[in-house]
């Protein structure tokens, strides 16, 4: 029955140069009022950018054929309704079960080892190769055994306490404590900041471009989503489905295979009329060449630069796909700038590792880490946390 009060609110934004049809589209639970007839405007033919085509039409109820005006105020209004989501301060450790589940399976081992009666050669071999099969990489997993070493000669202990604690001291270490992590989303004046989300697909970046949506959200700001990875349909609609479902709009295309760069210009432009805080582009990210790659993302960078900047560009890798996964970042990284990883499915896998092995490969920080299939089921990365569910504690 609910669903029968639910109106689909559609404005309708024409663009030139071979863009398509641009839809903003979110659910609301009241159904619209039209607005007065002398707003009710036809989609005029494309001419230019959108900003100046800017016709934005309407369908304020179900019946077919109604085409109406949406003004940008009736669009923010319509803003579907959804539970305020919780602040993301202190989210990883609220969602540490959900490390410590896989995390602390490679942290026992090691304390074992650590706190093993004959400390010899063989022993510190296999800490070594504890640490390389979590995927920490054959450098750092090195670099910790020494530091190990070291700590075990001075401090003469193995108490089990103080092994611990010196695991946690050189985990962290190698993790980063200093990076900054900071993502950067405040406003510049009158324009939104703009995040890219980059990342081969599969990875989790629609679901990762939602639940950043919702962090901020909860923080307080207000976002706006752009579906540029317009060459998978089905990716268009679970964005869609995903912004209905934490309160973000979404800017998208009607046409399969529509430009990208167009649907980021207009995901900004619209960002910038609605006054919205950010705005949050998920990319294509088909595995083709390089020189493609480079071609779609470098356009889609300078489209937006036009007319806002670019914040951040966040590089989304599944942490269950280890080697795989550091090699595609190795290729983002080439053509790209990034600013920060997003590293998904850490729930789902014991090699946490992967953290340092893949900021010690693109020396930028991991930000965000995804804990899970829900909305949010995604925290700021704190080293703390994550160590802490490696070592217990
Ligand atoms: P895309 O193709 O890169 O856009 O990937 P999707 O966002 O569609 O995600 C692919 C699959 O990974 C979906 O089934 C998601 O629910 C799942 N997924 C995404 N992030 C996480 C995560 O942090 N943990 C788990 N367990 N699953 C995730």
């Amino acid at each position: 029955m609910e669903d029968l009060i639910i109106a689909i609110v559609a404005a309708v934004v024409v663009v030139g140069g071979g863009g398509g049809t641009l839809l903003v589209r979110s659910r609301h639970r009241h159904a619209l009022q039209a607005p007065p007839p002398d707003r009710a405007v036809e989609s005029g033919p494309s001419s230019g950018s959108s900003a100046a085509a800017g016709t934005a039409t309407a369908q304020p109820t179900l019946a077919p054929g109604t085409t109406v005006t949406l003004p940008p105020d009736v669009a923010a209004a319509a803003a579907p309704e959804v539970e305020k989501p919780p602040p993301s301060a202190g989210r990883m450790v609220r969602l540490r079960s959900r490390l410590a589940r896989s995390q602390s399976a490679f942290g026992g081992v090691l304390l074992n080892l650590l706190s093993s009666d004959r400390l010899d050669d063989d022993t510190w071999d296999e800490i070594e190769e504890t640490l390389i099969t979590a995927d920490m990489g054959v450098a750092p997993a090195r670099q910790l055994v020494e530091d190990l070493r070291t700590d075990v000669k001075v401090e003469g202990t193995r108490d089990p306490a103080e092994v611990r604690s010196m695991l946690r001291r050189e985990l962290l270490n190698q993790v980063g404590v200093d990076m900054d992590r900071s993502l950067h989303t405040a406003r510049h004046g009158d324009r939104p900041a703009v995040v890219l989300v980059v990342g081969v697909n599969g990875t989790g970046k629609t679901t990762t471009c939602a639940k950043l949506a919702r962090v901020l959200i909860g923080d307080g700001q207000t976002v706006l989503l752009g579906a540029a990875d317009t060459f998978r349909a089905a990716a268009v609609d679970q964005l869609q489905t995903w912004g209905d479902r934490v309160g973000a709009p979404v800017i998208r295309s009607d046409r399969e295979g529509a430009d990208p760069a167009s649907v980021a210009f207009d995901a900004v432009n619209q960002g910038i009329e609605r006054g919205a805080d950010v705005v949050i582009v998920d990319t294509a990210g088909r595995l083709h060449t390089k020189a493609g790659l480079m071609d779609e993302l470098g356009k889609i960078k300078r489209v937006i630069s036009r007319h806002a900047t670019v914040d951040e560009v966040l590089l989304v890798l599944d942490a269950t796909t280890g080697q795989n996964g550091l090699r595609q970042a190795r290729v983002f990284a080439e053509v790209v700038d990034v600013t920060g990883v997003v590293l998904t499915k850490l729930d789902g896998t014991a090699k946490g590792g992967i953290v340092i092995a893949v900021q010690r490969e693109l020396g930028v920080p991991v930000k965000l880490v995804g804990l899970g299939e829900g909305q949010d089921d995604m925290a700021p990365f704190e080293p703390e946390a994550f160590v802490d569910a490696i070592v217990g504690g």
